[in-house]
């Protein structure tokens, strides 16, 4: 479990890092001869994206276990990076963090005895095509299945990469309808895929859509691209997406690796416009299961306006098992920031409950015991403290 006494230590390497990455530049890897305007070119990105062995190999040097991982794995789930993320790993070292969530690996084909095919129970709440409507008051607006990267802990792998089953026309317009036709729903997640795999114009569009609809309160974009194509987000785009207030943007920042000076940009901008951006995490056993990584991470976010809202247990998904950190690695990580720092920078962690129970919360023990008269606690640093019962 964590150690206060160590903690400063712990955090001071991957603060030191941090800073060089927002002060300084990104590495470009085989890249660095591409001018500026070309590699922050959105779209440039997404043409270049690495899909093979053979363009991998151009920024890193694959293991026999991740050469033979991107063979087998292709027609479950596909590779696809960016070259601004591929540029973030590390040639040398497969554990890198970066690299451990784009590029597959054997493990990915195991199976494990409690994996699930739908664990969050999305299709078991599915109306229609392409919405999920769990909870009262909200749904999950499913708009595409295509990602700039796939990320290889994905909870929706059994869709995502997949171009066969992509929302078309009629369907975005059926999960609109049934929209429209829920007053209830005050709340909606477009999500995906990454929804910012739409052009600009659909995305508009869409979003003006849902602000026709009367009960309609809140949208919430659920996109990975402030992490894996910050380019994405043009002056341009952010100001068309600011019309349809209120608007919050989800994204899911895991590492400090990933805590670049264009992710810093785009948080920025879009702060700068007026939409709220909250961060969620999946606790990923090898990448972010270390306090001082993810305090780290929590700090630069907020110094870019975005709230550390909620780091998730990583769920049931089949062929995430490796990727599952234990429940005491992600109390710890709540211990180690709960009172070592501001507030703010500790999120809530949630495991989603297998089958569609949905977020469960889950805390570390500070209660010591309860008296008739009083209830002792134990404080961040380990020391009791009393408080009446009544
Ligand atoms: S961006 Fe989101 S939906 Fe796309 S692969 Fe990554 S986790 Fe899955």
């Amino acid at each position: 479990m964590f150690d206060p006494a160590t903690q400063q230590e712990a955090d001071a390497p991957e603060l030191g890092r941090v800073a060089r990455d927002v002060l300084g530049e990104s590495p470009r890897g085989p890249w660095s001869h591409v001018p500026d305007e070309v590699w922050n070119d959105w779209r440039w990105q997404q043409r270049h994206r690495l899909r093979t062995a053979a363009d991998l190999e151009r920024v890193v040097r694959l293991t026999d276990d991740e050469r033979a991982a991107i063979a087998a794995t292709g027609d479950q789930f596909r590779m696809a990076i960016t070259p601004y993320y591929a540029a973030l790993m590390d040639p040398d070292d497969p554990r890198c963090p970066v690299r451990m969530q784009a590029v597959p690996v054997l493990a990915e084909l195991d199976v494990a005895a409690t994996d699930l095919a739908d664990p969050l129970g999305e299709e078991a709440y599915m109306p229609v095509p392409g919405i999920t409507h769990r909870y009262p008051d909200r749904v999950l607006y499913y708009v595409t299945h295509n990602c700039p990267v796939y990320c290889r802990h994905c909870t929706r792998k059994r869709k995502v990469s997949d171009p066969t089953s992509a929302a078309n026309h009629g369907q975005l317009d059926q999960g609109l309808a049934y929209i429209a036709a829920h007053p209830e729903v005050r709340d909606v997640l477009v999500s995906g895929g990454d929804p910012l795999t739409l052009s600009d114009d659909r995305l508009d569009a869409l979003l003006g859509a849902l602000r026709e609809i009367p009960h309609v309160e809140v949208v919430r974009l659920c996109t990975r691209n402030p992490v894996t194509l910050p380019q994405r987000f043009t002056e341009a785009l952010v100001t068309r997406l600011a019309r349809h207030q209120p608007l919050f943007v989800h994204t899911h920042f895991n590492h400090p690796r990933e805590c670049t000076p264009e992710a810093a940009r785009c948080l920025r901008l879009l702060a700068d416009h007026g939409v709220n951006v909250a961060n969620q995490m999946v606790l990923l056993r090898g990448v972010n299961d270390d306090p001082a990584a993810v305090k780290a991470l929590n700090h630069w976010l907020l110094r870019q306006r975005c709230r550390p809202y909620y780091i998730f247990q990583a769920d049931l998904a089949q062929g995430i098992s490796h990727f599952r950190a234990p429940l005491q690695s992600g109390l710890a990580i709540l211990q180690a920031l709960r009172g070592h720092t501001s507030g703010m920078a500790v999120p809530h962690y949630v495991i989603d409950a297998p089958g569609g129970g949905g977020k469960i919360p889950l805390v570390p023990e500070y209660v010591e015991r309860w008296d008739e008269d009083k209830v002792v606690f134990r404080n961040y640093l380990g020391e009791l403290y009393e408080y009446p019962t009544r």
